[in-house]
């Protein structure tokens, strides 16, 4: 199952690819790899496939 994914930075845009560890699942909080400003990360895995989304953490 391919655990990276690639998002877009919801601050600089700028896409990054991030890695989800496979036990992973819910909200958490990451920041962008680029300008450092927090992500919301909302990981929901259904019939075996992976979905992410990011929003700004606030
Ligand atoms: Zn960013």
């Amino acid at each position: 199952m391919e655990d990276t994914v690639s998002v877009r930075c919801p601050y600089c845009r700028e896409r990054v690819e991030l890695y989800v560890d496979p036990d992973s699942q819910g909200q958490l909080v990451e920041d962008c790899a680029v300008c450092c400003r927090p992500w919301l990360v909302t990981i929901e895995r259904a019939a075996g496939r992976l979905r992410v989304q990011v929003t700004r953490a606030q």
